[in-house]
């Protein structure tokens, strides 16, 4: 239960004045439901209006606030309504014109009367020899002159909602603003000199002169104060506030699970042995150690919560199934748990061929119905005839009983969240869980997504793998690069072809790959082959060719796919069945050239596929593209990875990318994501259930996740149950910051 000193933040933002039914929706997208999430939604940057010149003296293209005598009125003449209206104002020593365009109405005639003095904010600008301001911000009579702030904050904005709106519902919000008991150790406040959380919110919501004199132009309010705003004291304050929340909620999660007690799965080798003789590859030292390490944990009588972490190739799935057999050696069932359909489905069919030789089954379960292939699936888990299940997250639903569940595999990709792996291994007693993930997270992030976890790294591919050649080509090239995908095909290619995915836009983000299919299937089937065939011919490397002088034109049709599309398209929006059935034209090799929106459901082994084509790369983090990158080359042949900027994208797009070309490190990659772009982008949090901060931006305040991990643990070593006075503001503190499904895992009291 949420503690009652939270409850005025918890009201909904529609109980403020101002917030009713038509802007409630607008704010709540903007920053959350809840009274507490404008709080959050901190200013980012400020705009000071405290420089009141004389006009003769006035430096230009400043803020300035005036106290004018208005000298005159010119409207524009009424053939000329394009034409700015025009105000006269004076201070004395200098005039300045004060332009409005469009002007609908008198309003202002009485905005600017001519008989006392106005004062007007706004951007001062020299303009053919005099000065000039277009549309002040703020006009006020004289004396009413205090409602100009003299610092004023900017926030992030939406349709339909002004920067004045949000500055006057923030403050409402403020007023809620209970006084919390303190939840920080003293002696920490006064080392940093932080403020109490109501205090630094206040602050950073009413910005100052100090936060003003370290803006270098008041015209880029953004850029300027946005970084002296977040290594700020109050900033920093707030950060540690979330760390520390999500910290200990990690910590005392780890905790119950540690405590809640492991059994030994020991094994006896037969199966796992059976298997390594089959494998048609040598494991690779990576595999080796990261199958010994897990092989440990299981056996001993604790139980393991390991992460698996290798780049994309590095042949997670083998380490795990070894894990797995060794769990059903001892007896026991174990669990792979994909986050999708397509992915589960694939690790189903390749997990069964891996099988064959060890002569033991596997089943699969995904979404609902399909009863037939359900039922004995379910009466196998439940009776533990069978031993090992693959599936989605309908392996967490209520009627799913395992026998005796004793290893859960949760393959990652970020899609799972705490509370769901957790759920998983509630299915079984003692259950050890191994964490599979291919995004290459550096260790500040490991701590925030998993806490603490062992980890056990892939950190080399299986040899043989060929390096992938990269290229950024401009989007305008657009033509050469389907005549290269034309080649491709002829040579009996596969090619992937990513369009971006932008939550907020998904539609058009739909449309837009719909179209690039259509176009791709226009061009690929309707003309004849122009580029020229060497089926059979000298070997040459396909990737020179890609954007490379077409060889004379040899006329020829290209091979024709089912229903005579070469081109599949893949997105979010269809049914699974649809996607299943594009998929397996493009891994039986049906469809050449398959289209997808998102990231996802690409994740899948095509051997065949050598050519990955991403547009608009510029929108996708590095790690990300580095992901996609690893679905080709994962076959004997060369292959190559065309990243599409839309021009002019700017240089530090155009930076990021080349990264990308000189480097097939996933580490150094998501370092240098992570210094960019901060770690949401990183993790992909957005779609996840991993947590995504508010304040803290772990690019500036990595020392203070180090500082919160640390502080966590000692907390809990000192007060297990957060019974004490500063475990108690501890409590209040995870449900300010919604981590409070660690709070029923802390016991009594
Ligand atoms: P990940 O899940 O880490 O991206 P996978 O487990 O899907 O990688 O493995 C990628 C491919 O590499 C699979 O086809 C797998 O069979 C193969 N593979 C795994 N280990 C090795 C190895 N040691 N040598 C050669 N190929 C391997
Ligand atoms: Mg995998």
């Amino acid at each position: 239960m949420r503690p009652q000193i939270l409850f005025p933040l918890f009201a909904p933002i529609t109980s403020l004045k101002g917030i009713g039914p038509r802007l409630g929706p607008l704010y709540k997208r903007l920053c959350g439901e809840h009274i507490v999430n404008l709080l959050w939604h901190l200013p980012v940057g400020a705009i000071d209006r405290s420089y009141s010149p004389e006009l003769k003296y006035a430096d230009k293209d400043r803020v300035v606030t005036l106290a004018l005598d208005i000298v005159e009125h010119a409207p524009p003449p009424a053939r000329k309504p394009n034409l700015p209206y025009r105000i006269v104002g004076t201070d004395g020593t200098d005039q300045v014109i004060i332009n409005y365009f469009n002007v609908k109405g008198d309003y202002l005639g009485k905005l600017y009367p001519t008989d006392r003095k106005t004062v007007v904010s706004g951007l001062l600008e020299r303009f053919r020899g005099g000065w000039s301001m277009s549309h002040p911000d703020f006009v006020v009579p004289l004396e009413r002159r205090d409602e100009i702030p003299r610092c004023e904050p900017v926030y992030a904005l939406t349709e339909c909602i002004s920067g004045k709106m949000l500055r006057k519902v923030a403050q409402l919000a403020l007023d809620k603003a209970p006084d919390l008991p303190e939840w920080h150790d003293p002696s920490l406040l006064a080392r940093e000199k932080w403020p109490t959380w109501k205090e630094a919110l206040r602050k950073l919501h009413n910005p100052t002169a100090d936060v003003r004199t370290q803006m270098s132009d008041v015209r880029e309010p953004f850029l300027s104060s946005d970084i002296c705003n977040l290594t700020s004291g109050e900033r920093k304050r707030l950060a540690y506030d979330e760390l520390l929340a999500d910290q200990l909620s990690l910590a005392v999660i780890r905790r119950h699970h540690r405590a809640s007690g492991g059994r030994a799965l020991p094994g006896t080798g037969e199966w796992v042995a059976k298997l390594k003789q089959s494998l048609p590859f040598k494991l690779t030292q990576g595999q080796e150690t990261a199958i010994a390490e897990i092989s440990a944990d299981i056996k001993a009588p604790k139980r393991m919560l390991r992460l698996l972490q290798g780049d994309v190739g590095s042949g997670k799935t083998i380490v795990a199934l070894m894990a797995m057999l060794q769990a059903a050696e001892s007896g026991a069932q174990a669990a792979l748990m994909a986050p999708t359909e397509i992915l589960a489905k694939q690790h189903y069919a390749r997990l069964c061929q891996f099988l064959k030789s060890v002569g033991i089954e596997i089943g699969l379960l995904v979404g609902k119905g399909r009863g037939g292939e359900r039922q004995p699936v379910l009466d196998g888990l439940a009776s533990g005839t069978l031993k090992l299940v693959v599936g989605t997250h309908a392996l967490l639903q209520e009627e799913v009983k395992f026998h005796d569940l004793g290893l859960a595999v949760v393959d990652e990709q970020h899609r799972f969240g705490v509370n769901q792996r957790l759920q998983l291994s509630d299915k079984g007693r003692g259950v050890d869980i191994l964490v599979m993930t291919a995004t290459p997270i550096p260790r500040t992030l490991t701590l925030t997504a998993y806490g603490d976890m062992d980890v056990s790294r892939l950190p080399e591919k299986p040899t043989g793998r060929q390096p992938i050649d990269t290229r950024l080509i401009n989007m305008e090239r657009l033509e050469e690069v389907i005549e290269g995908v034309r080649r491709q095909i002829a040579k009996g290619a596969q090619i992937y072809w990513v369009c971006p995915l932008v939550a907020e836009l998904e539609t058009s983000d739909l449309a837009a790959a719909t179209e690039r299919a259509a176009l791709l299937a226009k061009k690929l089937n309707s003309s004849p082959l122009e580029g020229e065939v060497r089926r059979g011919g000298p070997q040459q490397s396909p990737n020179s060719e890609i954007l490379g002088q077409a060889s004379p034109p040899l006329p020829q049709p290209l091979p024709q796919g089912e229903g005579g599309s070469l081109v599949g398209l893949i997105h979010g929006r269809m049914s699974s069945e649809e996607k299943d059935h594009v998929m397996a034209g493009f891994v039986g090799g049906t469809i050449k050239v398959l289209v997808a929106t998102t990231v996802i459901e690409v994740g899948v082994d095509v051997p065949n596929a050598t050519l990955m084509i991403v547009e608009h790369a510029e929108r996708f983090g590095l790690a990300q593209l580095h992901q996609l990158r690893g679905r080709v080359g994962r076959g004997a042949d060369k292959s190559s990875c065309l990243l599409l900027y839309q021009h002019p994208a700017g240089e530090m797009a155009k930076a990021r990318l080349k990264m990308l070309r000189e480097t097939e490190d996933g580490f150094r990659i998501a370092e240098e994501d992570l210094r960019l772009r901060g770690p949401g982008e990183l993790l992909g949090l957005r779609q996840s259930g991993a947590p995504e901060f508010r304040i803290a931006n772990l690019a500036l305040h990595r020392d203070l996740l180090d500082m919160a991990h640390d502080d966590a643990k000692l907390i809990l070593n000192r007060d297990p149950e957060l019974t004490s006075e500063r475990g108690k503001a501890l409590r209040i503190l995870l449900y300010l910051f919604e981590r409070d499904a660690a709070v029923p895992l802390l016991g009594a009291g």
